[in-house]
């Protein structure tokens, strides 16, 4: 079995070495890697028997560093594993490596990596999205079947549109969180990437449920997810958000959309035309809250007691120098804009408006729920994957990436992306929204247009 996990990464080295490399990985599993996996794994049993598994590297593994994509943390290890990890190594999974990520997972586009870009596979001079760029790319170029993520305002279901794969973001609390580095700890899920709807789901399977490691973690049932492939949406509601096709929603996007509306509706599902008003907040919301609260999660790397440290005369000095030194401009703008929405004076103008309205969006979401729609259907993103470079010095159209992800965290429930086809000769996601709890159903409705769309693409 070893053996195996060597001819992965063996495999993946080859192909990502040299001039073709997508920079998807920013380690792969070693000597040491090889001997916790036989150790640990039994890849004869279990549901993921043998399958080779990325992680993105703002999880902690053992035997890897974990760098989140930060200069910060260069060669960090962590001294645990995240329960993910564990999870999924335990029911056979094979880790073949970390993957590459915006630093901290702040970003659209993985671009904000201190690593270097990764590319998208299906056209090397664009992106692959963000933050979970490295575990898109790393899924669609077909160096593994199944990744792990994390989704914050979209970080899953963003690379996974812009690189033809599935992404899950499960409910809020559904995964524990114990060894993911925190960025925005009431946004933050870890979320699956799959090349299928199946792969997916069964990969949140493994990992969901109860963590007493995780205070946010919620002690509840976890169905068999992968049982909602293959059943009918005959007569279920989808409920279709008429704020999420604005005016200049690009028309060939506009046909993907309606192409995925019409091939639910051919299986039996009705399509409603719905409103969450408070849609245009959204990100105004998001982006409050999150550098809030990576304001404070972001305090703990002063050089002390993480990863590297740069030396000064005294310890004040030795803090700014590190932070100066190890910190990516997109992480500074939202430590400095998180501080100011928090500090006295602003807090309530900022911090606490986010929060009625982040109630806003709660609202408006459940309201459509207990109106009797089943599932909320909606475009991923607002087009293809765009080319390198062309966002990085424009945080306002970087932020904009997000504009159809960030409410299911906002309001904790459930969404994942499929492949619905191509805009540009690129692939482009619709995006399935569900009620809290329920996965399943959103994955039926993903099941269905995997079959309408062929899924991922070559
Ligand atoms: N792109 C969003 C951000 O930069 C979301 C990131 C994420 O989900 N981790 O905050």
């Amino acid at each position: 079995m070893p053996e195996t996990l060597a001819g992965h990464v063996a495999r993946i080295r080859a192909a990502e070495q040299g001039a073709g490399s997508l920079n998807a990985f920013l380690s792969l599993a070693d000597a040491e890697g090889m001997a916790t996996a036989s150790a640990e794994a039994d890849p004869s049993a279990g549901r993921l028997a043998g399958i080779p598994l990325a992680v993105k590297d703002n999880l902690a593994t053992l035997e890897m560093p974990t760098t989140c994509g930060s200069r910060l943390l260069e060669g960090y290890r962590s001294p645990f594993e995240a329960t993910v990890v564990r999870k999924a190594r335990a029911a056979g999974a094979l880790v073949v490596g970390k993957t590459n990520l915006d630093e901290f997972g702040m970003g659209s586009s993985t671009e904000n990596s201190s690593f270097g870009p990764t590319l998208n596979p299906h056209d090397r001079s664009r992106v692959p999205g963000g933050s979970s760029g490295g575990s898109a790319a790393a899924v669609a170029a077909g160096y593994v079947p199944m990744a792990l993520g994390s989704d914050t305002g979209g970080s899953v279901r963003q690379p996974a549109a812009l690189c033809g794969v599935v992404g899950i973001k499960p409910t809020y609390g559904r995964v524990s969180r114990y060894g993911l580095v925190a960025f925005a700890s009431s946004l933050d899920q870890v979320g699956t990437f799959g090349r299928t709807v199946e792969d997916a789901a069964r990969l949140l399977e493994v990992i969901s449920g109860y963590d007493p490691r995780d205070a946010t973690s919620v002690d509840t049932p976890v169905p068999q997810f992968t049982d909602g492939v293959g059943r009918s949406v005959e007569g279920l509601v989808v409920g279709f958000p008429e704020e999420y096709v604005p005016d200049d929603l690009d028309t060939s996007m506009r046909d993907r959309v309606v192409a995925a509306l019409s091939a639910l509706e051919d299986a039996g599902a009705s399509v409603r035309r719905i409103s969450l008003p408070s849609s245009d907040l959204a990100i105004p919301c998001y982006y409050v809250i999150a550098p809030a609260e990576a304001s404070s999660n972001l305090a703990r790397y002063d050089g002390v007691r993480y990863g590297v440290r740069w030396a000064s005369d005294d310890i004040e000095g030795m803090y700014q120098e590190t932070r100066a030194h190890g910190f990516g401009l997109e992480v500074k703008r939202r430590i400095m804009l998180g501080t100011y929405a928090l500090s006295a004076g602003y807090y309530d103008q900022y911090y606490g408006a986010a929060q009625r309205v982040r109630h806003r969006i709660r609202t408006d979401l459940a309201s459509a729920f207990a109106d009797g729609v089943d599932v909320l259907f909606t475009p991923t993103t607002p087009g293809p994957a765009f080319p390198l470079g062309e966002r990085v010095d424009d945080p306002m159209q970087m932020y904009l990436s997000d504009v159809f992800t960030v409410t299911a965290n906002l309001a904790g429930v459930p969404a994942l992306s499929v492949p619905i086809g191509e805009v540009d000769g690129l692939p482009v996601g619709g995006q399935v929204v569900a009620p809290w709890w329920e996965e399943g159903r959103m994955i039926t409705v993903a099941a269905v247009l995997e079959r309408a769309f062929g899924g991922a693409s070559a």
